[in-house]
C-alpha cells in the first residue's frame, strides 16, 4: 500500500471519529486539563515542552509506575502475588539497577529525546489545545503503536537471543532472573536502541500531535513496568487489553531464558510455538497445584 494511501484511510478514519463526536456531551476533566496544557504553551517554548516536558514525563511516569511493586516487597500479605516466590528481591540488586537506569536515561535516552523537538518540526506536528485529539482516539493510536512495538519487538528481542551475540548485548537485561519492576530499563546501551527503535515506528505512523508522544511514553512504560514487575495481582486492568501477555509471560522469559519474547501481545509467541515451553510449564504447576490440594484434603 502506498504511503499515501495509508495517511488518507487514517485521514478518514480520524474524521469519522470528530463527527460521531461531535454528538457526545463534553467531558468534565476537559476545562481543567485545558487550562493546564494552554498555560504551559503560554510559558514555555516548543523546545523546552519537547525536550524538558518529554524527560520530565519519562521520568516522572517511569518512577511513579514503579512505586507499587517496589512496596509490594515490604508487605507480606503482597507475597502470595509474587511470581517467582523462591527470589525475593534485595537492595543490592535493586540499587545497582537504579544507578544504570539513571545512566542510561541521561546519557542514552535524553540525547535521544533531544531530537523530539526536530521530529515535530520536521513533520509540522502541532502542540496546539485545538489540534488534540480526543481521548478515544489517542487510546486507539496507542493500541496501534503498541502492535507495531511488539512485531519489532519480537523478531529483533528472539535476534538478540542468538547465541553469537546474546553475550553482547542482551545479557545485561538478563542479570536478573526474577525481574522487578525498575528493572524494565535495565539494559546495555546497545539494547536501548535496538529495542526502543520499535517505540517511535508507531510515533511516525500515527502521530498527529505532541500529545501522542507522551500518551504513548506512559501507555509503553505501564506496560514494561508491569510484566517486570515479578508480581501477578487479581484485578490487574492491563488484563483487559485482548491478548495482552501480562507480568506471568515475561517473569518466565527471565526464568527460562527461551521463548516469550514478545512485550505486550501473546500472538507472535502463539504463531511461532515460542510460548511451548511457557504452556507446558503452566500445565505442569497446574497438575502439582491439584495433587497439592488432594493432600490437603
Ligand atoms: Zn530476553
Ligand atoms: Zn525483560
Amino acid at each position: 500500500m502506498a504511503m499515501n494511501d495509508s495517511v488518507n484511510i487514517l485521514n478518514s478514519a480520524y474524521l469519522a471519529v470528530e463527527y460521531i463526536d461531535s454528538f457526545l456531551p463534553d467531558n468534565p476533566l476537559q476545562q481543567p486539563f485545558k487550562n493546564a496544557w494552554n498555560y504551559m504553551l503560554d510559558n514555555y517554548t516548543k523546545f523546552q515542552i519537547a525536550t524538558w516536558g518529554s524527560l520530565l514525563v519519562h521520568e516522572v511516569s517511569y518512577f511513579l509506575l514503579c512505586v507499587p511493586g517496589f512496596v509490594f516487597q515490604f508487605i507480606p500479605y503482597m507475597q502470595k502475588y509474587k511470581i517467582q516466590q523462591d527470589k525475593p528481591e534485595t537492595w543490592e540488586k535493586q540499587w545497582k539497577c537504579f544507578k544504570t537506569l539513571l545512566f542510561n536515561h541521561f546519557f542514552i535516552q535524553l540525547p535521544l529525546i533531544c531530537g523530539t523537538y526536530y521530529f515535530t518540526e520536521y513533520f509540522n506536528i502541532p502542540y496546539g489545545w485545538e489540534e488534540m485529539p480526543r481521548w478515544y482516539v489517542l487510546v486507539g493510536q496507542c493500541f496501534g503503536c503498541a502492535v507495531i512495538e511488539d512485531a519489532w519487538h519480537y523478531f529483533l528481542h528472539r535476534l538478540l537471543h542468538h547465541k553469537r551475540i546474546y553475550k553482547y548485548i542482551h545479557k545485561v537485561h538478563h542479570e536478573f532472573v526474577s525481574p522487578f519492576g525498575m528493572q524494565a530499563e535495565y539494559a546495555h546501551p546497545l539494547e536501548t536502541l535496538i529495542l526502543g527503535a520499535g517505540f517511535f515506528i508507531g510515533i511516525v505512523v500515527f502521530c498527529n500531535h505532541v500529545i501522542l508522544l507522551w500518551a504513548w511514553v506512559i501507555c509503553r512504560l505501564m506496560e514494561t513496568i508491569d510484566v517486570h514487575s515479578g508480581y501477578d495481582v487479581p484485578l490487574n486492568p492491563l488484563h483487559l487489553i485482548p491478548f495482552y501477555a501480562g507480568a506471568r509471560f515475561h517473569d518466565f522469559h527471565h526464568m527460562n531464558f527461551i521463548g516469550n519474547y514478545a512485550s505486550t501481545f501473546t500472538w507472535w509467541d502463539r504463531i511461532f510455538g515460542t510460548d511451548s515451553q511457557f504452556i507446558a510449564y503452566k500445565e505442569k504447576e497446574k497438575k502439582q497445584q491439584l495433587i497439592t490440594k488432594k493432600k490437603v484434603n
